[in-house]
């Protein structure tokens, strides 16, 4: 099938697999052996793609803390965060279309005793400041916003929320896993407190990440893993090398080749829209002016959901429906937009990339046509 699932992961981009073979194989040791060539050949590449994650955001290499992806970033962000800094209160502030990697999260931190307001999005999936500030509280020490949504790919107002968090003295923490390579983030510029990152979305490997930790001011946390004191103190266990060093040239790549990636992308996506469109009682999710250009989430309306998706099984897309347990849930995305059951379970979300070709988009609008037209046909509640 035609791969059209960029946002659930990316290929690894075959510059980046190259990259890492030598440290499984030659240079094996560990970063953090100080008395011989192994380990400084270790800690060497390890600092170099540290280096490599900074720049793509602008931050000091200092406040980059390796992770095992995205999930860990945001547990070690919020439990860290919220228990450091508990002796000034105990609210927090999150966003209903999060990833569940931080709903979650939040919840567990409501078990423990903390307080959670979850914020409804507007219509088209963003939040505003107003919304927030309406929200705090004199005992708010912590706002989550994620950058870009994981379903629809819409873009937060993160510069404004991140300086408004600073004015009022909370914490502010950003999901950026589905960001990077995508929008430009310069943290001298944004006001955000820890920002999340993970390889697998921008064509490095799974399994390894990073959580930024703003130095100056400097942000505090707790760390959540215990043991050998790596990371300065935050994060203990042995670096993965050859994953790091991958993930150092996944975003060395991403601030080479950006912004021409970003236009042929935009270009492909905009084809798609088009060819989509042009199939009747079509609707796309989300924000288009504030979005990433990879990502187009649409509903089929008089189709049902997991007819579409299994006669769209040539191509590899997201439906919107999450497979929880037994049942097709609608998605919890779609549903905070206000979409009705029926339109969130036939969704369908596609995200393309960098691997991604014109006959690819141009196959997926004749596949969606066809079926979309023959499931219809077979619809009592289609009648035009
Ligand atoms: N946050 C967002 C917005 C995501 O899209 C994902 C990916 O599923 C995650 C967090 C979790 O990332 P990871 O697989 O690196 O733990």
């Amino acid at each position: 099938p035609i791969y059209m699932d960029y946002s659930a992961t990316t290929p690894i981009d075959p510059r980046v697999a190259d990259k890492m073979i030598p440290y499984l194989r030659e240079q094996f040791g560990n970063p953090a052996s100080r008395s011989h060539m192994y380990g400084w050949t270790a800690e060497a590449a390890v600092e170099e793609a540290r280096g490599h994650v900074a720049a793509l955001v602008n931050a000091d290499s200092r406040e980059i803390i390796w992770t095992s992806g995205a999930t860990e970033s945001n547990n070690l962000a919020l439990k860290g965060a919220a228990n450091f800094y508990k002796s000034k209160g105990k609210h927090i502030i999150t966003v209903k279309t999060e990833h569940k990697s931080v709903l979650d999260t939040v919840r567990e931190l409501e078990r423990q005793g903390f307080d959670a307001t979850y914020l409804d999005t507007q219509d088209n999936g963003l939040i505003t400041i107003e919304q927030l500030e309406a929200a705090v509280r004199p005992d708010t020490i912590l706002i989550s916003v994620m950058m870009v949504n994981n379903e629809i790919g819409v873009i937060q107002p993160i510069k404004e929320i991140a300086a408004f968090c600073r004015k009022k003295g909370i914490i502010f923490h950003c999901d950026a896993a589905q960001a990077t390579g995508k929008v430009a983030i310069d943290l001298q510029d944004l006001k955000v407190d820890l920002m999340t990152f993970t390889a697998h979305k921008t064509y490095g490997p799974k399994g390894v990440g990073a959580l930024y930790v703003c130095r100056k001011p400097r942000v505090r946390i707790e760390a959540q893993m215990h043991g050998g004191g790596h990371e300065r103190g935050l994060r203990s266990g042995t670096l993965p090398t050859h994953q790091i060093v991958a993930m150092g040239e996944a975003f060395r790549l991403a601030k080479v080749e950006m912004e021409s990636e970003i236009a042929r992308i935009r270009a492909l996506r905009d084809r798609l829209a088009k060819g989509l469109q042009e199939i009747e009682e079509t609707y796309i999710n989300g924000d288009m002016d504030h979005r990433v250009p990879h990502n187009l989430n649409v509903s089929f309306n008089y189709v049902e959901g997991e007819s579409l998706i299994m006669a769209v099984k040539d191509l590899a897309v997201s439906s919107g429906s999450a497979c929880t347990s037994a049942s097709l849930e609608p998605s919890y995305v779609l549903r905070a937009l206000g979409r009705s059951d029926e339109l969130a379970h036939s969704s369908i979300r596609f995200t393309i990339g960098r691997f991604t070709t014109e006959q690819d988009v141009d196959f997926a609008v004749e596949l969606l046509k066809s079926k979309v037209g023959k499931l219809r046909e077979l619809s009592p509640l289609w009648d035009m």
